[in-house]
């Protein structure tokens, strides 16, 4: 993707761990790349198709001036997440947060810490399958579209489904969600274990049926196999009711794995169901 390079941006602050730091306030270097895509702009030469560097320099110089951390790493983090939010058009930022004077008694040139963070296009399986089961999926739903480290939030229909595996309980209500989100995959596991807890709460029975569950299907085109998580999830091949939403949303979406398509996977399952 193409690149808005910003190089040696310097901002006079007060993030450190001492109070001296804290107090008489030193100097800061910022390095940023800005990944963008400037098809429309080189071809519009308007300001509106573009990234404005100018305001996005201001923006930092602003946000580093007006908020204090201890940490460089809270710094970049911070930096470079409010710079996504605000300016849309940025899909993944590069910053480095330099200490030129810090204090350190050597003779070096600088310290810094470097950040990369953007935005991931993910599919996330909503099962429920105990009490107001509708309610629990859109209030999952309502939450994550409150979360400003989610946006272009679209869901499929919901469907019903008999539950397999021959445990005696009721039928699933199943859907699948599309967004792109800021999180890092495990940073999006635990979001979603959080939004599992809220409607936990309400569960009258401790082992009973779930009340919500929340599985990442795909996070953009990653692989990872920790036994905390998986991604590709393994299931979803065997799983018509993660499949059929699935594919109402992205059937020409690929699995990075398989090579297949959602709706090759889908028309796999529902032949060999057959057969
Ligand atoms: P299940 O979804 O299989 O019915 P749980 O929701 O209780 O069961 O999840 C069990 C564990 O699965 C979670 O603690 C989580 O660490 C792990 N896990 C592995 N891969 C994934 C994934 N892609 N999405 C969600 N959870 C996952
Ligand atoms: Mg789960």
């Amino acid at each position: 993707m193409d690149q808005i390079r910003i190089r040696n941006l310097k901002i006079f602050a007060y993030h450190g761990v001492y109070e001296q730091e804290k107090e008489q306030g030193q100097n800061f270097c910022v390095n940023a790349v800005l990944y963008t895509d400037t098809e429309k702009a080189g071809k519009s030469d308007d300001i509106a198709d573009a990234v404005d560097y100018g305001a996005a320099c201001l923006f930092i110089d602003n946000y580093m001036r007006e908020n204090r951390f201890d940490l460089l790493e809270a710094v970049t983090r911070h930096v470079a997440e409010e710079l996504l939010l605000a300016f849309p058009a940025i899909r993944k930022v590069e910053l480095e947060v330099e200490k030129p004077d810090a204090p350190i008694p050597l003779r070096f040139d600088s310290v810094s810490v470097k950040t990369e963070r953007g935005w991931h296009r993910v599919f996330i399986a909503l099962g429920s399958n105990m009490g107001e089961r509708l309610k629990f999926l859109e209030r999952a739903v309502a939450d994550l579209r409150a979360d400003v480290c989610f946006r272009d939030i679209r869901v499929s229909d919901y469907i019903e489904t008999a539950p397999s595996g021959g445990v005696e309980q009721d039928d699933f209500l199943n859907g699948v969600l599309e967004a792109e989100t800021l999180y890092s995959p495990e940073g999006l596991l635990a979001r979603l274990q959080e939004e599992e807890r809220l409607a936990e709460r309400k569960r009258e029975i401790h082992w009973g049926p779930r009340t919500l569950d929340l599985d990442i299907l795909f996070y953009d085109d990653l692989v990872l196999a920790k036994k905390e998580l998986s991604i590709p999830h393994p299931d979803m091949k065997n799983r018509q009711f993660v499949l059929e939403p699935l594919s109402e949303l992205a059937p020409f979406y690929v699995h990075p794995v398989y090579r297949k398509t959602v709706k090759e996977m889908l028309e796999e399952l529902e032949e060999t169901g057959r057969a």
